[in-house]
């Protein structure tokens, strides 16, 4: 049956071979053992379950989560040519009761439905007599109450297995790694045995940079323009940033779109719609986005301010490169974000054991911004993974980009400065003092008797706040919170003030364009754009950016050469084989590249 497997493979999906950690998981199916698989996001799990629900007799039925997933889903393997289809509560009674005829008919191979549907008298009775061969339970940490998103209606899942008349294989996939989540998933939805494999959360096309920079605005204003026809997610912590980031990139020509709760419904679904079909390629979001969206394209995500905790920072990043090219995570950090989420975190949780387990992990994510080794074997370890590197290679620390600077005189000319203010302010006084304002409370303080007064004029406003940020998130300063947050000295400050600890800080360079591709790669995607507009679907659905890439690389001319492709299967040969292959061949022609 293995064999079949890799003729359907190759046949459906256009994928030569399975990736290395899927093959062990579409055996253990296949044999008709219960199966457990753990994979990061992008890994490639929904293979894993596709696959095997068309070698074996009878249907599937896939329970997942994420309504506003579903559709997609489906449409995007019947692009496949795979019969399947969806319930949910958007279907009308029509639509039911034609999708369960076709399934009496044997017409469908894989069904997918929301938990909830489990309960319902119609489908039992729908189900009743149907030859279902395979379970597929996917986000399977939503059983747990430990898991990220705990769903009671995934409690019935067990209790609609067992009434089955044969119990079919059961299967479940998610990206949460946690031991006790992998327990409540076995004894929740009775698993039998199962064979449980883990896949290392690395997600090496991933590079992490992590950033303490002062303008966080003309960074991302000068990123997004050097990468313009990219697809790229910026997060940020409430509405209101993601408003005022919005408006910014508006007012400098960029067009995006944002996505947070305050949107009303129709607005929030045009926004994601809109990027999913490439027809916008940035969205500003805060959290509440990229649950529903599937999107392999995204090639960067930057974080405006810095998550609350691992856990969420690394589903977000999650969503950059699902197609496995290079894409770039892009954290930019400012001290001003550990208040935010400790406000998100007071006014957030019920209780105070939520609140303090909520601050543990805040403390985690504080610590990975100063962390000064590999970012990536940080995020591991977390995870409880045990990496056999030390440097990655891909991290802002492992490629120590930026040119490292002495800046311990300037930071001595601060610390002096506001140790001689003696009380304690904020950042912006101290600003003014060291640039020598003569703004009436600096004035009226008597500080322009100071020695410090005046000494850092050679420092723009936005460069000294940003620098002394910059000393806040490196430790050598603290800041205290409040409503009006105001510097205080520490330990460390006192050393550098004696001499006796150097200021060595990095200066970063905004980022290059992430890749250049050549001129056919860029024409393939137009012609992507044009016949997703046509077909009204996302453009993903006809063909991953990878296979474009490979496309533009090796040149198919004929319809056996463009099988090749990897990406390329038998149903979207015969829908878009012919397509490429002309643009191919006029770009040859107009290039005089034919050989
Ligand atoms: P997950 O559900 O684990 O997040 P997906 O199933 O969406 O991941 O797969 C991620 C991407 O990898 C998809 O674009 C998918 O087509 C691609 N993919 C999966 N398996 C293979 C394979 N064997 N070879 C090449 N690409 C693959």
């Amino acid at each position: 049956m293995f064999e079949r497997s890799l003729q359907y493979l190759q046949g459906f999906f256009g994928y030569p071979s399975y990736r290395k950690n899927q093959e062990p998981v579409v055996k253990s199916i296949l044999k008709g053992d219960d199966t457990l698989a753990i994979m990061p996001t992008g890994g490639g799990k929904s293979i894993c379950y596709q696959i095997p629900a068309l070698c074996f007799d009878g249907i599937t039925i896939v329970i997942s989560p994420l309504i506003s997933l579903m559709k997609d889903q489906v449409d995007s393997i019947i692009e496949l040519g795979i019969s399947a289809a969806f319930i949910n509560s958007t279907l009308s009674q029509d639509e039911l009761s034609s999708i369960i005829y076709r399934l009496s008919k044997g017409k469908i191979k894989i069904l997918y439905v929301a938990p909830e549907r489990l309960d319902s008298r119609d489908f039992l009775d729908a189900t009743e007599n149907l030859n279902i061969s395979q379970i597929a339970i996917d986000e399977a940490h939503c059983v747990s109450q430990w898991g990220h998103d705990f769903r009671p209606s995934y409690k019935g899942i067990s209790r609609f297995i067992s009434k089955l008349p044969k119990r079919p294989v059961i299967t479940a996939f998610t990206a949460t790694a946690t031991s006790v989540v992998q327990n409540d998933i076995i004894n929740l939805l009775s698993l039998k045995s199962p064979n449980i494999f883990v896949t290392g959360f690395d997600r090496d096309n991933l590079l992490i940079n992590c950033l303490k920079i002062s303008n966080k605005m003309d960074y991302i204003k000068d990123y997004i323009n050097a990468n313009k026809n990219l697809s790229g997610i910026i997060y940020a912590s409430t509405r209101k940033e993601v408003n005022k980031i919005y408006e910014y990139l508006k007012d400098v020509g960029i067009s995006c779109g944002r996505y947070h709760a305050g949107l009303l419904e129709g607005e929030r679904k045009q926004m994601q719609e809109d990027f999913v079909y490439d027809k916008i390629n940035l969205i500003v979001a805060t959290n509440a986005f990229g649950m529903g969206i599937d999107k392999s394209n995204v090639r960067y995500v930057i974080h405006y301010n810095m998550p609350k905790n691992i856990e969420g920072y690394y589903q977000e990043i999650g969503r950059a490169g699902r197609d496995g090219e290079n894409s770039e995570c892009i954290l930019l950090f400012s001290p001003q974000d550990v208040s935010i989420n400790k406000y998100l975190i007071e006014v957030g949780c019920q209780n105070d054991f939520t609140k303090k387990f909520e601050y543990e992990k805040l403390q985690y994510m504080v610590d990975f911004v100063h962390h000064n080794g590999c970012l990536r074997k940080y995020i591991l370890t977390y995870f409880g993974e045990e990496p056999d590197f030390d440097s990655c290679n891909n991290c802002s620390s492992c490629l120590n980009e930026g040119t490292l600077r002495d800046k311990t005189i300037d930071a001595q000319k601060v610390l002096s400065c506001i140790y001689r203010m003696k009380k304690e302010f904020g950042t912006t006084m101290v600003v003014d003092v060291l640039r020598g304002s003569s703004q009436k409370k600096v004035l009226s303080n008597r500080f322009d008797s100071l020695s410090t007064y005046g000494i850092m004029k050679d420092y723009s406003k936005n460069d000294l706040v940003n620098f002394i940020n910059t000393l806040v998130s490196h430790g050598f300063l603290s800041l205290k919170e409040g409503e009006f947050p105001v510097l205080k000295l520490n330990s460390l400050s006192g050393k550098v003030l004696k001499g006796e600890e150097k200021v060595i800080l990095k200066e970063f360079k905004v980022s290059n364009k992430i890749s250049s591709d050549n001129g056919l790669f860029d024409r393939l995607k137009v012609l992507r754009l044009i016949l997703a507009k046509k077909n009204k679907i996302p453009p993903y659905f006809i063909f991953s950016d990878t296979t474009l890439k490979s496309m533009s690389i090796s040149c198919p001319k004929t319809p056996n050469e463009m099988l090749q492709i990897s990406g390329v299967g038998e149903n979207k040969l015969k829908k878009y084989g012919d397509n490429f292959i002309k643009e191919i061949s006029l770009y040859l022609d107009n290039e005089n590249l034919r050989a």
